[in-house]
């Protein structure tokens, strides 16, 4: 009787634990990231969110979902991988730290991670200093976002959410602006936005609908 018990348990415990260890695969594929972005990061956060953060540290409160409109993996890689923005995108402002997310998705589903999650990444605008970027190859008319990767972002969320409790928020990147004027914006420019379609409601609302024991809060209301 006692052996049965323990075997009981011990089946209990092994579950619990492979349960717990409910991770989807994440390949590491680190974009370069030395003192110079480093730096850049804080000085961006010091510039336009007036928050001094040592090594650009921050506290995910929420993800922003985006797509990369380029086809494949290898080319939006190589946009994120520099440190500085290229000049051809001088509407991106002053500082020269280039854009960035902490995961990218490939279109078969692979997720690479970018970047530590708890570092800012260029990605969002008044909101980067709390929000960690999944970033979707595709999202051209010939490429455009597949179920492979609604499955893995929607794991890949049960993951961040279970490893930083206090994430609350899912946005696509097309929706930033509704947090304008919340307690959640930071950017001092008012002036500063750039139009975003990425990656669209349907996406999110799939995303959503496989994530819904998550229990995303509604977003919060403008302060005025
Ligand atoms: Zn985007």
């Amino acid at each position: 009787m006692k052996k049965l018990f323990y075997g009981v348990l011990l089946a209990c415990l092994s579950l619990y634990t492979a349960w717990g260890q409910n991770r989807p695969r994440i390949v590491d594929r680190p974009i370069s990231f030395g003192p110079q972005r480093v730096l850049m990061t804080q000085q961006y956060m010091k510039e336009r969110y007036l928050i001094e953060a040592p090594l650009g540290k921050i506290a995910p409160k929420m993800v922003v979902l985006h797509w990369t409109a380029i086809p494949s993996l290898e080319a939006s890689f190589k946009a994120f991988d520099p440190e500085q923005l290229p000049a051809y995108r001088p509407e991106l402002g002053r500082n020269g730290l280039n854009v960035s997310a902490h995961f990218l998705v490939d279109q078969d589903g692979t997720i690479y991670q970018l970047m530590p999650e708890d570092v800012m990444a260029r990605h969002v605008i008044g909101l980067n200093h709390l929000a960690i970027g999944i970033e979707n190859v595709g999202g051209t008319e010939e490429t455009p976002l597949t179920p492979l990767q609604i499955k893995a972002n929607a794991e890949l969320l049960k993951y961040l959410k279970k490893k930083f409790p206090e994430i609350k928020y899912l946005i696509g990147h097309h929706q930033y602006t509704d947090l304008e004027g919340t307690e959640l914006w930071k950017e001092i420019d008012p002036g500063y936005k750039t139009t975003k379609t990425d990656p669209g409601d349907k996406f999110v609302k799939l995303v959503k609908r496989k994530t819904r024991k998550l229990r995303w809060h509604p977003l919060p209301k403008p302060k005025h």
